[in-house]
């Protein structure tokens, strides 16, 4: 067997370190990294399930012109030949690039340097901006450059961990099982989310605050901290700017009462969480996209900065607010200025700025100003303002808010080029260009995690056909368009050495974003790199900050006003991730592990508003809103606030019909960042009635989605499952089925059709429809399509004999359904997750399951009671 590889997963901003072993010739094994600072060897559901995402299943393999495959040197002549006639015509502002948190650090700086040194313009922005845009701009506000201040260590100091708008257990797994060990320890974890998530679950305190009034709530923490002398006045005259009616705003409106009745939460639980804040000085706020994705997510940002800068909680170890990224690389985006409001390694527009760039790059035309940010972009390119767009490694087809008037100005756009790893995407359909571009596993470089270590990604396996990386395609249409030698690059150590150069040049320490060591090492040092944090371990220790005179700043924020809910649209639409999937499931959904723990995208609703709203476990519903509407099934859960729908973010038009949460919300930005308002979307909700349901299995991918009013692709061991439902004729359905020997049972009784295709003595696709009766349980069904031979019960659903239903999968790791956790629960007497694992394995890998786990214990110990 081969050497293990170290590297860095592939998803979130975690950035965990892996030892990959590559098994065959697409094949790996995964393990976590003991030497990695951000995971010490442990690794996520997702993480672990690498190795099942590698295989070439829809690559995107050859440069495409249209719908013809090209040569490389055809397909980047015409892009540079359209990029340089666009702005020639029209002015550099007239293209634009929209990159990703997935390209390493080496392909933005290239793309930034093409854009914002050579084309003259800032229209290069990235899909973080929908991530953690807003964070960036508090941080710059307050201290004077983009720099979270904690790490991962801190978690292990802190005596009160507070966690705003994350649900860490779900999105940021690794960080949340050292939240839980510190929480062992006998430190305090305190969630501030409107959903009881199961991170929420496992905290001393959950506050379910009313969506968008978190500048009321830190506001009137702040408030208390002064009238507990909690502020820190020394720390206030030694180290920060205080804007001379700060205090006095703040005494306004900010009582425990008033908060609590404009959060809406119980004063009790406020007083409770405030009261702990002030009296536990080694504090983390952790905060993130439910703080971020907000039309006030800077204010809201900001309030939580302001409480740490006042009570001297920061630059010391377990102290500091900690904004945590989602991407893998959205950082190393952050500091090469992927951003369109930043220029290049934390510097902004300012004309001193401008003129470094120009001297350090040789640069012709310097952008003048900040370019188009993410939904201005698109609004713009609607508008034909931007006659020519470069979208890299992302999708924004479904992920921008009011997708559909994305896809009509990508439709409108004269020319398009996306580059790629996936062949078809909702993005790629509207592409006059696409370009394959080099996947996880093919590329070198380097990501930069949310504390700030900066890690390599390795290579491990080959170029596959005619693929390459992101930075060697950008660069080659720079030199296309006439800048060979500022982009004479021949492997990412070039690029990499620039960029540390470039963060070091005429900086004399008032740029704390700097890569001192690193600029000087040779391709071998390059390749042999090991994790290291830059800025040092505690970040503003001495108490200085990037501004003019080393003060940090604190910056007045005031709650906005909360509208009261539209008779039309009732309710407030909240978004977010699943735990096993990740963005648009390019590569989660191809493990079929992966896609057990939640199959479906589901609309989750209080019950008390479901039966208001004639809603059915388990049935189908409509979510609409101003710009749109979506098929979901409906999941009841008592964790969502009254008046509150929750959707997950990850299905695309190629994966359901349904479901396309992108189409919902509203295009509404916060002001500074220019993030869009994700969380807090007026909608409404119907029942949508099917006269029939059933599911497709196949061991080959589908021609088509299924043609009915809602279909959702699962991956499942060795071929793929579609469950659909409708109001037509279903027997559309079975023109989907391959050729092959059929086998029939018709019930008319209850209207129930099942149909099995026989193609070389094995089971090749299934059909089974319902009008009134049960379906079986999947489970044996998707083992047929691996086994050798056909079962005679096929149409039955189920093997001879009794057939146990698993039910739906908790441990990804070792496929362990609900039921079986709740039977060995009760037939085991299992007091405690350990005994859980103990006893049937789950939660003993990756521990993603750990916090459902403790909560199917807690159910199951009140019901006995
Ligand atoms: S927490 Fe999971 S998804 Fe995130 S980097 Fe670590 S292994 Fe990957």
């Amino acid at each position: 067997m081969a050497d293990a590889i170290r590297t860095t997963c592939a998803y979130c901003g975690v950035g965990c370190g892996i030892r990959a072993t590559v098994t065959g010739e697409r094949s790996l094994e995964i393990a976590g990294e003991p030497d990695h600072p951000a995971n010490h060897g442990r690794l996520c559901s997702k993480g672990t399930h690498l190795g099942e995402t590698v295989g070439l299943e829809g690559r995107l393999l050859h440069p495409m012109i249209g719908k013809k495959r090209a040569s490389w040197d055809k397909a980047l002549d015409l892009v540079a030949k359209k990029f340089r006639d666009t702005i020639a015509r029209h002015g550099p502002n007239s293209v634009a690039f929209y990159v990703s948190g997935q390209l390493l650090t080496e392909d933005y700086y290239v793309a930034n340097k093409l854009m914002k040194g050579f084309i003259g313009s800032a229209n290069i922005d990235t899909n973080s901006r929908l991530c953690m845009s807003s964070a960036v701009a508090a941080h710059t506000r307050a201290f004077g450059e983009d720099i979270v201040p904690a790490t991962y260590d801190d978690l292990d100091a802190a005596d009160l961990i507070v966690l705003v708008g994350s649900n860490t257990a779900w999105c940021h797994p690794i960080v949340y099982q050292r939240i839980r060990a510190r929480c062992d320890a006998g430190a305090k974890l305190v969630v501030i989310d409107p959903r009881r998530t199961e991170t929420a679950e496992e905290a001393d305190l959950h506050l379910a605050l009313r969506p968008g009034s978190d500048v009321a709530l830190m506001n009137g923490l702040l408030q208390h901290c002064r009238e507990a002398g909690v502020v820190d006045d020394a720390y206030l005259a030694a180290h920060v700017a205080v804007p001379q009616d700060f205090w006095d705003q703040l005494g306004e409106g900010n009582d425990l009462w008033s908060v609590a009745r404009t959060c809406d939460v119980p004063v009790a639980d406020l007083r409770h969480f405030y009261e702990l804040f002030a009296a536990t000085p080694r504090t983390i706020t952790l905060f993130s996209q439910g703080v971020n994705q907000s039309t006030s997510g800077t204010d809201q940002g900001n309030a939580i900065l302001n409480l740490h800068l006042a009570t001297g909680r920061i630059g010391k170890p377990g102290a500091a607010p900690f904004s945590i990224t989602g991407q893998p690389n959205a950082m190393g985006g952050r500091e090469v200025g992927g951003l369109a409001s930043t220029l290049a390694a934390h510097m902004d527009f300012a004309d001193d700025n401008r003129e470094r760039i120009a001297r350090f790059w040789a640069a012709p035309a310097v952008a003048e100003k900040p370019g188009l940010k993410a939904v201005d972009l698109f609004r713009s390119i609607g508008e034909g303002r931007i006659k020519a767009l470069w979208v890299m490694a992302t999708n924004p087809a479904v992920s921008m808010p009011d997708a559909g008037r994305v896809r009509e100005a990508l439709a409108a756009c004269p020319f398009v080029v996306v580059s790629d790893v996936i062949e078809e995407t909702d993005t790629g359909a509207f592409a006059h260009v696409r370009l394959p571009a080099a996947a996880w596993g093919e590329k070198d470089g380097t990501v930069t995690n949310s504390d700030r270590t900066v890690s390599r990604q390795r290579a491990l396996f080959p170029l596959p056909g005619e693929a390459m990386p992101d930075w060697w395609i950008v660069k080659e249409v720079a030199r296309r368009m006439g800048w060979k030698n500022a982009f004479a690059y021949d492997r990412p150590a070039d690029i990499w050495r620039e960029h540390c150069r470039l963060s070091t040049y005429e900086n004399d320490g008032a740029r704390f974003f700097a890569l001192p060591g690193a600029a000087h090492g040779g391709n071998a040092a390059y390749d042999a790199m090991e994790p290291f944090r830059w800025g040092g371990e505690q970040m503003f220790a001495d108490g200085r900050y990037p501004t003019e005179d080393g003060r940090a700043r604190l910056i007045a924020v005031a709650q906005k006003p909360l509208p009261e809910p539209l008779e039309k649209w009732p309710l407030t639409l909240n978004t977010g991730r699943y735990r096993d999937q990740w963005h648009t499931m390019t590569r989660t959904g191809l493990a079929p592990k992966l896609a057990r723990h939640r199959e479906e995208p589901l609309v989750e609703v209080h019950p008390a508003d479901a039966e208001r709203l004639g809603l059915a476990d388990g049935g189908l519903a409509r979510v609409s809103t101003p710009q749109g509407d979506s098929i979901f099934r409906v999941a009841l859960h008592d964790g969502q606030r009254r008046g509150e729908l929750f959707v997950p973010i990850h299905w695309t038009d190629r994966t359901s019909s349904g479901g396309r949460t992108g189409l919902l919300p509203r295009p509404l930005v916060d002001p500074i960042s220019g993030q869009p308002g994700f969380k807090r979307t007026p909608a409404a909700i119907e029942p949508v009635a099917v006269r029939w349901r059933g599911f497709i299995l196949s061991r080959d991918e589908l021609a088509e989605r299924p043609p009915c009013l809602w279909a959702t692709r699962v991956a499942v061991p060795s071929g793929v499952m579609w469950e659909v439902a409708g109001n037509g004729d279903p027997k559309r359905l079975e023109t989907l089925l391959p050729a092959g020997q059929r086998i029939e049972a018709v019930d008319a009784g209850r209207g129930t059709r099942r149909v099995a295709v026989i193609a070389n003595d094995r089971l090749a696709a299934a059909l089974f429809l319902t009008e009134s009766g049960e379906l079986p349980p999947r489970d044996w069904l998707i083992a047929q399509l691996s086994s050798p031979q056909v079962a005679p019960t096929l149409l039955a659903g189920r093997a001879p004999g009794v057939q146990a239903d698993r039910g739906p999968i908790i441990c990804s790791c070792f496929d362990v359904g609900l039921k079986t956790i709740v039977a060995a629960i009760r037939d085991q007497g299992l007091a405690d997750v350990a005994a859980i694992g103990n006893a049937i394995g789950a939660g003993t890998n990756c521990g993603s399951c750990r916090p459902a786990l403790a909560r199917i214990l807690t159910e199951e110990t009140s019901h006995a009671a």
